[in-house]
């Protein structure tokens, strides 16, 4: 059997589109699958836009989803002689002709095809120029562009997509198109052939959107005598108004960038976006890294639209709750070790990162990670809503404190009292916590609850977590008693 081989060839814009990645996923997974080869080519031949950094936001983007690839980043500029070869290729054995009809020729026959209301179509003028004619303009220095000779008659070219099933299109509607500019300029279509021809794909897997495409390249590929790879078109990913998700429209949430930068785990974006035109046939939704690989087949991939709903759920929340979800499961489930290393780059974003979380203090900090994740989804969570663990200086959910204080003013005094209970414990522990909290409530005949949650309220800035005795074994004495001797100011 031959190595299967497929690509990723995306066009450089400066950030990786999420509808991208799907691709670059799906693609990975199938080669992973059958132990094949993912070839990475950028498709740099629009030069004003194929900056570096344009180039880079991609490969950075793939990167940090962990997706690998084995060969490349080729770069499609640099094949520009060989595409223009192919297409003379073609034009030496008869598949393609040069055309010399001028801009404004063509322009008046779009405008005559628009009057009658009629398809317009290039009429192939040029197309079959005796010698005599072809060897008269040539000799004048007109320029022409090259256009491929599209099979007349009754045939069609047929092809199956593996998701769309048998797909079918007359030749005669099929222009003859452009494979050269005038420029001297190969086209993209052309280009995309000639490379994957080189690059020996063997499986084309993209977005929906090249399906339009599909029966030209057909052709293509058989003009130049190549086999042809197998081709499975993926949905398209839509918002909830079903309109196409863009940059232009949605902003920096079809990055994949944006997801990085607000506490995302990669490997829950992975599997997030897995999900937005694949199925594995039951209802899991929840992969390791080895179960997608043994889970993705291009048959399991739905031809119904994708639905991105950034907007649904909780407003709290910046995407679709199901991303969030996803995220929020690894949050709870990664080895603490593994989220040690995730939930840095937080905290260093915001100065409240300390060295020793490395070293002494290393199973400390892993502990409050086991504590607090329960309530978080993303990453940022530990450096917002878990501030009060790393740093003095956190903000207190007000609301929820004044409802407390607004109840039981007296606790202004009680809280510092409190304080000093914990203050003369040589070492807090969950058990001496409880035994305290309960006895002091008992004290001033109020429930546990009274204090216990307006300690939870002064000592971790929230109105909810952990179990509190578990937090005030564990956070340190020091903050303990500070927080609680500071209610009373
Ligand atoms: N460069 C194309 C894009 O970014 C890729 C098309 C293809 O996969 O053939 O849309």
């Amino acid at each position: 059997m031959t190595e299967v081989r497929v690509r990723f060839p995306p066009s450089p814009t400066g950030y990786l589109h999420i509808g991208g990645a799907r691709t670059a996923i799906c693609n990975w997974l199938f080669a992973k699958k059958h132990g094949g080869k993912l070839v990475l080519r950028i498709e740099d031949t629009d030069t004003e836009r194929s900056t570096e950094e344009s180039i880079e936001g991609i490969i950075n983007g793939l990167k940090w989803l962990g997706l690998d690839w084995d060969e490349g980043p080729y770069f499609q500029s640099a094949y520009a002689a060989e595409h223009l070869a192919a297409a003379h290729r073609l034009l030496s054995e008869g598949a393609a002709y040069k055309c010399f009809c001028t801009v404004e020729e063509l322009e008046a026959r779009r405008q005559e095809a628009a009057r009658t209301k009629s398809d317009y179509r290039y009429n192939g003028a040029c197309r079959d120029l005796n010698p005599e004619e072809l060897a008269a303009r040539e000799t004048t220095g007109l320029t022409f562009v090259i256009r491929f000779r599209v099979p007349r008659g009754e045939g069609f070219v047929a092809f199956k997509d593996r998701v769309y099933g048998g797909i079918e299109q007359a030749y005669r509607d099929i222009e003859d198109f452009v494979i050269v500019r005038s420029s001297n300029l190969p086209l993209y279509l052309l280009s995309n052939v000639v490379d994957d021809i080189r690059d020996r794909i063997t499986h084309v897997i993209r977005g929906q959107d090249g399906l339009s495409n599909t029966p030209r390249q057909i052709l293509l590929y058989r003009a130049l005598g190549a086999p042809l790879p197998v081709f499975a078109h993926m949905p398209l990913t839509l918002d909830h108004k079903k309109a196409k998700i863009s940059k232009r429209n949605h902003g920096e949430i079809v990055t994949v960038q944006y997801y990085q930068e607000r506490g995302f785990i990669p490997w829950a974006l992975v599997n997030f976006l897995v999900l937005l035109g694949w199925s594995p046939g039951d209802d899991r939704e929840i992969f390791s890294r080895e179960e997608l690989i043994a889970a993705f087949s291009l048959e399991g991939m739905t031809r119904a639209n994708a639905i991105f709903n950034h907007r649904k759920g909780d407003p709290k929340f910046f995407t679709d709750p199901k991303a969030i979800k996803i995220n929020a499961h690894y949050l709870r489930t990664i080895p603490v070790a593994k989220l040690a290393e995730l939930v840095k780059p937080a905290l260093q974003k915001v100065g409240i990162w300390d060295e020793a979380y490395e070293k002494d203090r290393r199973a400390w900090f892993q502990r409050t990670l086991e504590l607090i994740r329960e309530r978080f989804h993303t990453l940022s969570d530990f450096a917002s809503l878990g501030r009060a663990w790393f740093a003095d200086d956190f903000s207190m959910d007000e609301t929820a404190l004044h409802k407390h204080l607004g109840k039981y003013p007296q606790l202004k005094e009680w809280l510092p009292e409190l304080a000093e209970r914990f203050a003369a414990l040589p070492q807090i522990t969950p058990d001496e916590a409880e035994r305290i909290s309960r006895e002091f409530a008992e004290a001033h005949g109020v429930k546990p609850g009274i204090p216990i949650n307006a300690a939870r309220m002064v000592i971790t800035g929230q109105s909810k977590g952990p179990n509190m005795f578990e937090i005030f074994a564990h956070i340190g004495q020091d903050k303990v008693v500070k927080r609680l001797r500071a209610a009373g100011q």
